[in-house]
């Protein structure tokens, strides 16, 4: 099917997008890579009257180290980018670990950061790591009537932002301009891994996790989340919990890897029953805190990606 008509314009700096997205003549959506947006167009799931492409705008594409060694990606930093660039490799290695699970290189080369976000697929792998990493989102509009200046801009950690599936806490009027994320800190291990039907299918059910371990080999942070697990992308707390202040043993992670799957939501469809997600929940979880750990006690093995 062909999209419905719609206007289309293409500005080259991101006040001209937030002007166009403030003019509320038109239902109006940011056009990013189009690999969502345009599906949706075209199966009629959405059909806004006017899209304002941000592919021209220069300002969204930047992908920064912060002064702490944190990282500010872009809005529109290409999926494939994250697989290859040194620096989000350094800054942030579950991000590329995690990239390369994401659909085919041809929509990673057009899919982006910042659309993956605001889309908020339960089932999308960005949203499950950038939780796990503590991740928060800088956000844009143009200034209201009453209000001084040309923008308005305001930062939201990520479980704030993601209220329902495909449903976030971004206005109509606003853009997602920048994912920033924490640098890494000593003592931490990530990891990232996926079960799918095929290569380059939406995972059934997907598991990052962050471990950062003490001077004596405890736990003092970890973080678990799970693409596909429920109807948002949410963080598991319940279940990283149970590792925090403990030796991480293998009974410990099996025990976080049980509770991480009862407390999940997944739902059944057509690929899998939840029963099934749950028993991936329990076998990923495990698998991904193990990695985790081991790498966090021994950092060069965060380096080595599993895929
Ligand atoms: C065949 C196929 C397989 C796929 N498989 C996977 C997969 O396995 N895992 C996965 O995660 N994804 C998958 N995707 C989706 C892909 O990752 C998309 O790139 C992503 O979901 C949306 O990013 P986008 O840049 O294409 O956004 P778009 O499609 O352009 O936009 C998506 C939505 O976000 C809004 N939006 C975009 N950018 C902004 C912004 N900066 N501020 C505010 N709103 C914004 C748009 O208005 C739209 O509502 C698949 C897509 C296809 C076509």
């Amino acid at each position: 099917m062909k999209p419905p008509r719609f206007e289309y314009v293409a500005p080259a700096d991101l006040d001209e997008a937030l002007e166009v997205l403030a003019d509320d003549s038109l239902e109006t959506r940011p056009l990013a890579g189009g690999q969502s947006l345009v599906p949706m167009l075209n199966f009629r799931l959405a059909a806004p009257e006017r899209l304002v492409d941000l592919n021209r705008i220069e300002e969204l594409a930047r992908v920064e180290k912060t002064s702490d060694g944190g990282l500010r990606l872009g809005a529109m930093t290409r999926h494939s980018q994250l697989e290859r660039d040194p620096l989000i490799a350094r800054g942030a290695a579950l991000l590329a670990e995690a990239a390369c699970f994401i659909a085919h290189p041809q929509i990673r080369s057009r899919g982006t950061v910042g659309g993956s976000v605001a889309h908020a697929d339960p089932a999308a792998e960005l949203p499950a790591v950038l939780l796990t990493l503590g991740a928060r989102a800088h956000i844009a509009r143009r200034s209201r009537d009453g209000e001084s200046g040309l923008r308005v801009e305001r930062t939201l950690d990520l479980p704030e932002l993601f209220l329902g599936p495909f449903f976030t806490a971004l206005e109509p009027d606003e853009i997602l301009t920048v994912i920033e994320v924490p640098p890494p800190v000593s003592g931490e291990g990530t990891a990232f891994d996926e079960v799918a039907r095929r290569r380059g299918d939406y995972a059934i059910i997907g598991v990052a996790a962050r471990v950062r371990l003490g001077a004596g080999g405890a736990c003092r942070q970890a973080a678990i989340s799970l693409v596909n697990g429920g109807p948002t992308p949410c963080l598991m707390e319940e279940a990283a919990e149970v590792l925090v202040g403990a030796e991480p043993s293998p009974d410990a992670i099996a025990t976080a890897a049980a509770v991480c799957a009862e407390t999940a939501d997944p739902a059944a469809d057509m690929h899998a029953s939840e029963a099934y997600r749950r028993h991936l929940i329990r076998v990923l979880t495990r698998r991904v805190l193990t990695r985790a750990i081991t790498r966090a006690r021994t950092p060069s093995r965060q380096e080595a990606r599993t895929r």
